[in-house]
């Protein structure tokens, strides 16, 4: 056994209710200025969190947008700074995390994270910003949140197609971290108990938006998730998702949803400790039919089709996905990348033996 792994310094706080917490949790880190970043969406939770922290709030800063556009990034920075702020907490899903990456970034403010969704942005240094149309991505430890507080009432507002797909966005996070190649025990360990959780708790939102218990093992599931994701460099399924996304604008959850099962089929047979640990964590002997399956009874989109790709634009993603090299446990060559692209496309099912039709 050989392995590598360095812990990322932050504070995890983790419970239904400890929202109530924060203000406690800004004096633990020497806080007592910040700015609150939402979404336009998620404004007046923002505003009832900055209400509740008293002086500790110099305001709200609701500018939060999909992929962090960079101008929105300036605008929060100068908010931020013209505020005299000495940090900020970003309450929202992974567009508002990343917004406070970006501030974090090109400034000494540190930002606390209240997470809503399962993306699990809060949990790595990786930092994203949208230029001239293009999303360009980093790794700088600057912009980890110093402190993460999830309080599984925050996601019960959330709605429940969306918790799916976040929650298969957060699976497909530890799916990878499971062949990295910087893959440690430890990563391991919190990969398989996050896909764990997630698969066991997403059919009682689906059932019950509000209930509580499946809500708690979701965020849990999404923290460890993130924590695989933050410790890993992912492979072909988030290149994938990522030029789908960034050149083809398709949503980013539903995309990471429907292309999941598929990459899974394709490396499987290539990563025997990833599927061992899947079929612990799923009790299946095939993950990637199961995860198409639960994507399916679970009511998520089900064809790249159907989310806004167009079947001629096909080619050219395949092409961006395999124009740089990286760390894949099968070969990843444009011929196979357009065949799982395809299939994608169509929501193909896959063979009972989870292999690509
Ligand atoms: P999001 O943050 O864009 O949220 C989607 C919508 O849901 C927003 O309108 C938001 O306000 C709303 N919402 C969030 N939580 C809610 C709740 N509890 N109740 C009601 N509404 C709620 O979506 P996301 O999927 O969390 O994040 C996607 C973004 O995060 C992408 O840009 C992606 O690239 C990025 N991301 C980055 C990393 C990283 O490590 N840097 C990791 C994962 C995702």
């Amino acid at each position: 056994m050989r392995f590598h792994y360095q812990s990322l310094p932050m504070r995890v706080t983790f419970g239904a209710g400890l929202l109530s917490t924060l203000a406690e949790e800004l004096g633990q880190l020497g806080l007592s200025r910040v700015l609150v970043l939402s979404t336009p969406e998620q404004q007046e939770l923002a505003e009832r969190v900055s209400a509740e922290l008293g002086e500790l709030s110099v305001g709200v800063h609701a500018g939060a947008r999909m992929h962090v556009p960079i101008e929105s990034a300036r605008r929060a920075r100068d908010a931020a700074l013209a505020s005299h702020a000495d940090g900020c907490v970003a309450i929202g899903g992974g567009s508002t995390t990343g917004l406070g990456k970006a501030i974090a970034l090109e400034s000494d403010l540190r930002i606390v994270s209240v997470p809503t969704t399962y993306a699990g942005s809060e949990m790595t240094s990786v930092w994203g910003l949208t230029v001239d149309g293009e999303k360009k991505t980093g790794r700088d430890p600057r912009v980890l949140p110093v402190s993460v507080l999830y309080d599984p009432e925050l996601t019960t507002g959330l709605p429940v197609g969306l918790s799916v797909t976040s929650g298969f966005n957060a699976i497909a996070h530890a799916v990878e971290a499971l062949y990295a190649p910087d893959r440690s025990p430890i990563i391991s360990l919190v990969a398989e108990d996050g896909i764990r959780a997630l698969v066991h708790a997403l059919p009682g939102i689906v059932a019950d938006g509000h209930d509580i218990a499946a809500r708690t093992g979701a965020l849990y599931g999404a923290w460890l998730c993130g924590a695989a994701l933050g410790a890993t460099t992912m492979s072909l399924h988030h290149k994938l998702c990522h030029v789908l996304g960034g050149s083809f604008n398709l949503a980013h959850a539903d995309t990471h949803t429907i292309v999941l099962p598929y990459v899974l089929a394709y490396n499987s047979e290539c990563a025997p400790q990833m599927l061992a640990a899947l079929r612990r964590a799923t009790g299946s002997d095939e993950p990637a039919a199961f995860l198409w399956s639960l994507s399916r009874t679970l009511g998520a989109p089900t064809s790249l089709r159907d989310i806004g790709l167009a079947q001629a634009d096909i080619a050219r993603a395949a092409d961006l996905a395999t124009t740089s090299a990286y760390a894949n446990p099968r070969d990843v060559t444009p011929a196979a990348v357009r065949e799982i692209i395809t299939a994608a496309w169509l929501g193909e099912p896959l063979q009972p033996d989870g292999l690509l039709v």
